[in-house]
């Protein structure tokens, strides 16, 4: 079923969503197994897959010369999803990629999907390789997002890569895409980077899903500003519980995003790991419950298959 119908189903009720990663290359999906087994007690309508390109590996030779050889570490979206769908009889959403596939092995991609019956997909551009200062696209591949939407919606009309539309069969993909609250930290500023949302959604985006933030007020903006300009599909927030001290520099630092005094603080003056989840938990089910008063349609969780935290948070909440 399509995200949009699992929320109009829902008439104003916060559903409860997941995120997950493939396993790292060479170790099994009982793995993703497990973390189901402890989120189907929130009864997800849908869970997320994240999709990921190869990255560069270095191999040391005699004499110290390093050899770049690309491999990619989580493969198996696809099959993940599949397994997922067939065990717990919920919604698989896997995410796609521009950055590391030819649009031929996305459209392949595609047509798997079509074929088990998967009806929605989140559409992202995907961050530059590690050791590359940019993103660079893959030659026969996308540069935005918006492209590769663009073939999405072409496939639901009929029209697929090299051939004619008289013998094509349609997809009927609902399509999500990322917005960032706090703008994507490539952009010289948030106008610029709402434009390409608009122009996602203008194209024909079914749903946003958010970056994750720790200001709700962030949030509330951002919501306000995409309805201010006739945004008007489900927006979706992103959370992510923290789980250690670093956090505070790495999640800034890399999502350019603002963590409050107030909770930086906390966080600070905590001793362990463990202090930091009890002071995150507080956090988040404090920002969720402010969520779902302001109607937030779905509360997404990225747990990076690390379901603990997210499940103390949960079950504050269900
Ligand atoms: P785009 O929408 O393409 O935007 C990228 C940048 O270019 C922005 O600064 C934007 O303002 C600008 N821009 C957009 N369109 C155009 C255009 N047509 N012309 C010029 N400029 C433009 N990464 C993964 O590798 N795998 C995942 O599974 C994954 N899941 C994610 C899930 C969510 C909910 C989110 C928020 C992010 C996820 N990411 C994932 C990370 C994502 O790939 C990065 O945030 C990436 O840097 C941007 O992706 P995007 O789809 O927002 O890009």
């Amino acid at each position: 079923m399509k995200i949009i119908d699992h929320i109009k189903q829902a008439d104003g009720k916060t559903l409860f969503s997941f995120e997950l990663l493939p396993p790292a290359k060479g170790k099994g999906i009982q793995s993703i197994f497990n973390t189901m087994d402890k989120l189907m007690e929130f009864n997800p309508p849908f869970i997320d897959v994240t999709y990921h390109r190869e990255d560069y590996l270095y191999k040391e030779h005699a004499g110290g010369l390093l050899e770049r050889v690309a491999y990619r570490k989580r493969p198996g979206t696809v099959a993940i999803c599949a397994a997922i769908m067939n065990k717990y009889k919920v919604d698989a959403v896997p995410h796609l990629i521009c950055g590391g596939f030819t649009k031929e092995e996305t459209e392949n991609a595609l047509i798997d999907l079509n074929f088990l019956g998967i009806d929605n997909v989140l559409l992202l551009r995907g961050d530059a390789r590690k050791g590359d200062a940019d993103f660079i696209p893959t030659p026969g591949g996308h540069a935005y997002a918006t492209e590769l939407l663009q073939q999405v919606l072409s496939m639901n009309a009929g029209h697929y890569l090299h051939e004619d539309m008289e013998s094509s069969e349609q997809t009927d993909f609902c399509i999500g895409v990322a917005g960032y609250p706090e703008k994507h930290f490539e952009s010289p500023n948030f106008n610029t980077d709402f434009k390409w949302l608009k122009k996602k959604v203008e194209m024909g985006a079914d749903f946003i899903v958010t970056q994750m933030f720790y200001n709700i007020d962030k949030y509330k903006e951002f919501v306000t500003k995409c309805r201010d300009n006739d945004i008007h599909v489900p927006i979706i927030p992103g959370l992510k519980p923290l789980t250690s001290k670093k956090q505070l520099i790495a999640l800034p630092k890399i999502f350019h995003l603002d963590i409050p005094e107030e909770l930086s603080d906390a966080v600070d003056a905590c001793k362990t790991n463990a202090d930091v989840h009890l002071v995150s938990q507080e956090w988040m089910v404090n920002m969720c419950k402010e969520l779902i008063d302001f109607g937030a349609p779905v509360l997404h969780f990225y747990t990076m298959s690390n379901p603990g935290p997210t499940q103390k948070i949960v079950e504050q909440l269900a």
